[in-house]
Formats: structure tokens, sequence, C-alpha cells
């Protein structure tokens, strides 16, 4: 194990919280990450320096913030390797950005259409899609992927000329194993269909190149990736975004308007109605800064040992379940049979100890695992082994006291 993540801690002011009397061990990160003082000092320099609305005003600040609010833009598709600024749509988050791609394409979709997705979304990639299903007629199918993620020859079949979208995530936020994003990618595009990729629970860990996995819409929270809440990101191709009918229409997303019709404005700016979250934007830029002057891969390799080293540490322990793939997670996801996951979670939250226990917004694919929901410890950069180990040795005595014999 190489990389040092106390040369971060740092950075976290918030991870210096005594959580119930005890030191906070915060591993919830695939729910939200803690933000660096980079990031915070991005939001706050914003305010103190440079607020004013965006794209409107003929006045100085006016100009400052849109200019911060446009090197954002730039900042945001040079870190995900877009082509250019107008690829880059701002969100409140994932979950908004596959709803307007939801409710944009809708006007391409009649009855006997297929809408692909596998059994691995966050509700966020299922149910827009679901809707939109029934209300073209269109036919929402699963990819039936099991918790490892691999690719079956059988899954060629689900793709057809009847596909026009195929809507998978990158990285499941309940299991942390990868989708086999090559193959399906490729399959997608073999049949013509236009493809989304769910990126929330890759952009933290991993560089992502949208250019080089050639998706047409890739989709992510900046929460997730170090930066402020209520910011996201819908990167898609240019002829992708072109055919998206606005999901809210307004200000800033038109250029002329009379009574009787409006004149919608170019890309990005079509796409984004109302005063958007200018500070989110500057702060997702610069959490885009904090990744970029990491070493990702070590980063991730970090992040993967220490889900690997709780992995093996209860592996044995007949007592658990463990549901996410044993290497190349950054997640544990486990059960424990004839014990409440909120009993286990309430005992660890007394010992300082963040995780998140339920279904993860995953029911169905809960159903395929014959649970009702997992316990999840996520990583990020800052945590340590000392941390992992704490977690593993709080559970197990919170296995021990909660056990009827
Ligand atoms: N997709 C995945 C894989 C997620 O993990 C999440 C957040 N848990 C979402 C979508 C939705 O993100 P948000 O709530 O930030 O829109």
């Amino acid at each position: 194990m190489t990389f040092n993540p106390h040369l971060l801690r740092d950075a976290f002011p918030i991870l210096a919280t005594q959580a119930n009397d005890q030191p906070l061990v915060y591993l919830d990160n695939a729910a939200t990450t803690q933000k660096p003082t980079q990031v915070l000092n991005a939001l706050l320099n914003y305010y103190q320096t440079s607020n004013a609305n965006v794209h409107r005003g003929a006045h100085y600040l006016s100009d400052r913030a849109t200019g911060q609010f446009e090197q954002a833009r730039t900042q945001v598709a040079r870190f995900i390797n877009a082509p250019a600024n107008s690829h880059v749509i701002w969100t409140k988050g994932a979950t908004e950005a596959i709803n307007m791609v939801a409710y944009g394409l809708e006007w391409q979709l009649k009855a006997g259409d297929e809408i692909l997705i596998t059994s691995l979304e966050h509700h966020a990639n299922l149910v827009p899609w679901q809707q939109l299903a029934f209300r073209t007629g269109a036919r929402l199918r699963i990819l039936p992927l099991t918790s490892k993620g691999e690719w079956e020859p059988e899954y060629e079949h689900y793709f057809n000329k009847h596909t026009r979208i195929l809507a998978c995530t990158h990285i499941s936020n309940a299991l942390g194993v990868h989708t086999p994003l090559t193959h399906l990618l490729s399959c997608a595009k073999a049949v013509g269909a236009l493809t989304l990729i769910d990126g929330s629970q890759a952009v933290a860990h991993e560089t992502i190149d949208v250019a080089a996995l050639d998706c047409d819409f890739y989709v992510f929270s900046g929460h997730k990736m170090y930066g402020p809440t209520g910011i996201g990101v819908l990167y898609g191709k240019a002829h992708a975004l072109d055919i998206l009918t606005p999901y809210q229409t307004g200000g800033e997303m038109v250029r002329h308007v009379s009574y009787n019709s409006t004149e919608f404005n170019d890309l990005p700016f079509r796409l984004e109605a109302g005063t958007p979250h200018i500070e989110g934007a500057i702060g997702l830029a610069a959490a885009c800064e904090f990744l970029a002057q990491l070493d990702r891969s070590a980063v991730q390799t970090w992040e993967q040992q220490l889900a690997a080293w709780v992995y093996n540490e209860l592996r044995f322990d007949t007592r658990i379940e463990l549901y996410s793939p044993e290497q190349g997670s950054t997640m544990v996801s486990l059960g424990v049979p004839g014990i409440h996951l909120i009993d286990l979670n309430t005992y660890l939250d007394s010992q300082g100890i963040a995780v998140r226990a339920g279904s993860h917004c995953a029911h169905p694919l809960m159903a395929q695992l014959g649970v009702t929901g997992t316990l999840r410890a996520s990583f990020a950069c800052y945590n340590t082994l000392a941390e992992a180990q704490h977690f593993c040795s709080v559970l197990l005595d919170a296995i021990e006291i909660l056990s009827d014999d």
C-alpha cells in the first residue's frame, strides 16, 4: 500500500469531527463525499468577490461571475475529455440529467421500441425510463447482469433493431461492481441505439474519458466527487443533445420570444432554463482541480485496497454474506442474516462510524439478491487503513452483541 491518505486529511476539516463522542470514521462516500477546503474556499470566494447573475448584466460583477461560471464549464469539459464546452450541460445532479434525457427523447419513441437498462441500476436510471416506456408504449427491458458484472454472450440477444436506448451504470452504487461497458456500448452501437452511462459512482474513482467511451450521454453528480450538492453534469454528443426537447423552458434558454413563438438558444444554453447554480458549477470545477492534482490511479488502487482488505477480513466469517466483488470495488456491501441492518448501522454510528444500510435506491437489485438491503461501507481518497480495520472490528463486535445466542 503506497498511497498516503493522511497527507490529504487536513484538507477535509470535517474529518476531525467527534461523532457520538468518537472520532468520525466516514465510510458513506458512495452517498456523498466530504468537501476539501479548495472547494469550500471556491464557494466562499465566489460570494465574497464575484456574486452576480450570469450572462445577463453588462456590469463588472456580472462579467466576472459569467467568466468564472463559463471557465468552470471549460474545466469540467476538460476533466471528462469532452470535445467542447457546449457538450457540458449543468444539471442539479445525475437524477435531473437522466430525467432531461428521458423526457427530451420522448418524441423519438413509439410503441414497440425498446429501452434497455441493466439489473444493477439505481432508481435514478430506472424510474425515468420506466415512466417514459409507460408514456410512449415502448418496452423497458432489463439486461440481467449478475452481481459480478461479467459479460455473457447471451446478452447480445437483448440488442435488436427495436433497441433505441441503452442506459446503464458505469459502477453499481449498491455493490461496487463495474458493468461490462465496452461490450454493452459496442452492442448498442451495432444496432444504432443511443447510449447513456450513469457515471455517478465512477467519477470520484477513475479518470473519465467520454471521447474514448464514445457514448452519447454521460451523467454524474458533483457531490459524489468532492464537489457541492445541487450541481451535476449531462455530457452529450452534439447530435444527441440536439435531438433533446428542452425539459424546462424559461429565461436563458431562449434567443427570441414573442407571444406566438420562441426561438431557442444554442447549446449548451438551450437545455439550461433559468438562473443556474453558479457557485455550484464553480465549486465543481474546484473539485475537478482537487482530483486532477492527485495521482488518480494511485488513489483508486488505494480505495480498492481498503475495500479488498475489509472483504478479506470478513470473507471467512460464516455469519456474513458479502455481495461486492472481491477485487476492483471501492466499497463493500454485506449482510448478516438474522440481524437487522438498522441495528448494525445504529451500533456502528454509536461508535462514530458512518455507513449506509438499506436498499441503496435499487429495489429490483435487492430482490435479485434475495434481500431487502445491505450494509455498505464505501471508501474515498481520505480513508485510512486504520479506519477500515476499525470498521471491521466494530462490525464484528456488533454482530457478537446483536446475535441471539
Ligand atoms: N446513479 C447512481 C449510480 C447513484 O449512486 C446515485 C446517487 N446515489 C444517483 C444515480 C443519483 O444521484 P443524485 O441523487 O445525486 O441525483
